[in-house]
């Protein structure tokens, strides 16, 4: 078992985090009180390769791995982890449904601009009654002609204001529940397509999130996205790489609490010693060490599991839940480690906290993936959604 990084694998990671420095990190503090990044944080991310990161280079992308992804999410969330999430809606699930259901025509059409990050994309799953449960999903899609007929509403959708292309699962045909629901490319302009309220978030504030309104909005057949009832199927898919990249995510907020106390407790002085000196810290910092070490062994492991074709829903859920645990553990020891100086903005710990919460939530709940792993380990397929 190899733990180590490709000489260009170590190239990646410096590159990143010498751009998440230089453009991101100066504006972190700014950008998550306004809840807002410029849109050309995107365009410069495109410049990199990054907006594509796994994509074949025929469609625009990189053509690098899992692997490669997770170092690149890892190093922006380090930073500013409302940026990594929104590149992450963008990569994992708006150009990785079309990359995975998508036609050639669509493929060309929509991946090769989202992947040169000449457009930005969004994913609708979930609705206001249907989380969890995804497979509640009330948005319709009536047949009229040559064209679909959307309406309803999407709850929560990462770039959903901004985005110009939009994958949204829609029921086709209600009687099959979930093999019932398909997907659909809805571009920006699309009458009757609209983004809804923006939510004012804890953490990831930088990160737009919104609602996605549809009112009798006529979306040409072609642009049904696979096969027709195929878009929850195609869902389950399409987030055990998504998984990989929010346990790429919170591993970057750890990472980033343990350098931020690591230093803090080294210059910060009591007693006439820096703090580092007194065993019940360099305990937590021990434990915190530890912590984002074995979170990045089981998000490593599971992209490399992808990587070479293997089965790895269960990893994928397992680093995510992992990563996403101790990012928040770590994140609140570095808070505790900074004393009062960790509860205000002065100092980035009390955001590496609120943004690291997300990591539990999206792309399933780490209630939902205990379920995801019990249920391939127990083999209870069809009991426990
Ligand atoms: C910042 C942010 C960005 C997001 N981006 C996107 C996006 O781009 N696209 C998208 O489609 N969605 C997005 N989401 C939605 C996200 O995926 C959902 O919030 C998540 O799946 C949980 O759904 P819910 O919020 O409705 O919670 P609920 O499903 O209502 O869950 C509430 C609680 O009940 C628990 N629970 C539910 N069912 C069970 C069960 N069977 N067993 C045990 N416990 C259970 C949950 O774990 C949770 O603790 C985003 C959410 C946030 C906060």
């Amino acid at each position: 078992m190899d733990f180590s990084l490709s000489e260009e694998q170590r190239l990646l990671k410096t590159t990143v985090r010498q751009f998440a420095e230089s453009e991101l990190l100066p504006h972190s503090r700014e950008w998550d009180e306004k809840q807002d990044f410029p849109r050309e944080v995107f365009s410069k991310l495109g410049e990199m390769g990054l907006m594509g990161v796994v994509w074949p280079t025929e469609y625009g992308g990189s053509g690098m791995n899992t692997l490669d992804y997770a170092i690149v999410m890892e190093e922006l969330s380090r930073v500013d982890a409302g940026v990594a999430l929104s590149l992450a809606a963008h990569n994992s699930l708006c150009s990785g449904h079309i990359f995975l259901a998508g036609n050639e025509e669509q493929k060309k059409k929509y991946l090769t601009p989202l992947a040169k990050g000449e457009k930005v994309g969004c994913w609708g799953l979930t609705e206001n009654s249907a989380g969890s449960d995804a497979g509640g999903t009330r948005t319709s899609a009536v047949r009229d002609g040559s064209h679909w007929v959307l309406n309803g509403s999407k709850t929560f959708i990462t770039n959903g204001r901004i985005a110009d292309t939009a994958v949204v699962m829609a029921v086709t045909d209600k009687a099959k529940g979930k093999k019932g629901i398909s997907a659909f490319i809805v571009e920006r302009g699309t009458p009757g397509f609209r983004a809804g309220k923006k939510e004012d978030k804890l953490g990831v504030r930088s990160s737009d999130t919104s609602e996605l309104v549809f009112e009798d909005c006529r979306v040409p057949a072609g642009n049904l996205l696979g096969r027709e009832g195929y878009g929850f199927i195609d869902t389950l898919r399409i987030l055990d790489r998504g998984r990989i990249g929010i346990a790429a995510f919170s591993l970057g907020i750890a990472q980033a609490a343990l350098e931020a106390s690591m230093k803090y407790a080294t210059d910060r002085k009591q007693f006439g010693h820096a703090i580092a000196e007194f065993q019940a810290i360099q305990f937590k910092i021990a434990d915190m060490a530890t912590q984002v070490a074995a979170a990045r062994l089981l998000t490593w492991r599971a992209a490399s599991l992808r990587d070479s074709g293997q089965e790895h829903t269960v990893e994928s859920s397992m680093a995510k839940l992992f990563a996403s645990e101790i990012s928040v553990q770590v994140a609140l020891e570095a808070i505790q480690i900074h004393g009062g100086y960790g509860y205000v903005k002065d100092y980035p710990v009390e955001r590496y906290l609120r943004d690291s919460k997300l990591g539990t939530i999206g792309e399933g709940t780490s209630e939902v993936q205990r379920l995801v792993i019990a249920r391939e380990l127990l083999q209870l397929r069809g009991m426990v959604r």
